[in-house]
């Protein structure tokens, strides 16, 4: 299924070039929220869906991590999970009416909005090999999980838990603020019970109240052929939580992909350099090189000039979400001794006379030689 093709491009809709900067998003966000916020244009329905449609490319682009995802995998409806308006809009002052254009109930004030744990980045190191075909890795990391002494509750006994008075249990005040527009009843967090909702009379002991604690854990991924150093995966959901009724954070992991002795990467192709000698490229021969797929022979034909190619369809990295492959290519170099032998010296020497190679280095002589070989 592909949902990239019904959207339109997020940059576009915000009138901004790929490279642009966050301080551009946000300064083109709010020039536009503007011109199409509902409540200057009378609920014109047209004014209504652009606004919409730039509010969701803003909620993306205005995410690092996100736009990080969007930029390398378009879009995707996972960029919306656990997508909090409050939070995103919050200095535009104008969070909860996007709660009904996201699909959410609008009454998120009745409902308590549950916390969210904070994500976790973690590295995974891949040999080069393991980035062209893809690997299944255990990673371990460090991850706030779910107190077990007090299943998350965060108190020591079942009736510890009593419900915040100030936000009635919702985590949650109406607070009213003045925005461009004008005057907006927005949500904030709670300050009596930060957001939780409820009060914890006796603290569990191992986690001191919060519901959670620090673990280790590890986690088996799916690293997909043709990863790049620097990538970054997301598991959801295997990130911090805050203990129980919360939303556990996602778990970024970062590869590092090992560089090879001899291959490097460009694009999908592998590139290698092979030096040979004058007497080999003239002569021509064969040899077994080593490829993603193990040793190939190749021949290099006599005649063989520097800086000429040998292109291995297919042998390069296995393109990224897809099953092709790149080529591995072969940049043939043609080595000219430093140091000879007498033996050797002789034999050159013997050679050039043959060839009739000017030595004495008059541009006369290499002129004529020149001319010599033209005419033949
Ligand atoms: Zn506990
Ligand atoms: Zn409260």
């Amino acid at each position: 299924m592909d949902l990239a093709g019904q959207k339109k491009d997020y940059y576009l809709v915000l009138e901004l070039e790929r490279s642009c900067t966050t301080i551009e998003i946000k300064k083109s966000y709010r020039k536009l929220a503007h011109k199409y916020h509902p409540d200057v244009n009378n609920g014109n329905p047209e004014a209504e869906e652009k606004f919409k449609e730039i509010s969701e490319a803003y909620a993306v682009l205005s995410n690092p991590e996100k736009r990080g995802q969007y930029d390398q995998f378009g879009f995707n409806k996972n960029l919306f999970e656990d997508f909090d308006p409050n939070s995103v809009f919050s200095e535009f002052g104008f969070g909860n009416i996007f709660d009904a254009f996201f699909g959410r109930a609008s009454s998120t004030s009745q409902r308590r909005a549950r916390s969210k744990g904070s994500d976790i980045r973690a590295v995974v190191e891949i040999s080069f090999k393991e980035s062209a075909f893809g690997v299944k890795k255990e990673v371990e990391y460090s991850v706030d999980t779910i107190c077990q002494e007090c299943d998350g509750k965060g108190s020591a006994t079942e009736d510890g838990v009593e419900t915040c008075r100030t936000c009635g249990g919702m985590g949650k005040v109406n607070v009213s603020r003045q925005t461009f527009i004008g005057d907006i009843i927005t949500t904030s967090t709670c300050n009596d019970c930060r957001g939780r909702g409820k009060i914890i009379k006796d603290p569990c002991k191992k986690c001191r109240g919060r519901g959670f604690e620090n673990d280790r854990k590890k986690v088996k991924v799916d690293i997909p052929g043709g990863i790049h150093n620097g990538d970054q995966l997301r598991v959801s959901g295997k990130g911090n939580s805050l203990g129980r009724d919360s939303i556990n954070g996602d778990l970024f992991i970062t590869t590092k992909v090992l560089p090879h002795p001899e291959f490097i990467r460009e694009g999908d192709n592998i590139l290698t350099d092979l030096e040979i000698s004058f007497a080999q490229a003239a002569l021509g021969f064969k040899l077994e090189v080593e490829t993603l797929d193990g040793k190939e022979k190749i021949t290099i034909k006599p005649g063989t000039q520097p800086k000429r190619k040998i292109v291995l369809k297919s042998r390069g990295m296995v393109q990224l979400n897809g099953y092709r492959r790149g080529n591995h290519i072969i940049n043939i170099d043609i080595k000219v001794p430093t140091k000879l032998s007498r033996e050797e010296r002789t034999l050159l020497l013997r050679l050039a006379e043959i060839r009739n190679d000017t030595l004495d280095g008059t541009a006369d002589s290499i002129f004529s030689r020149i001319k010599n070989t033209s005419k033949k």
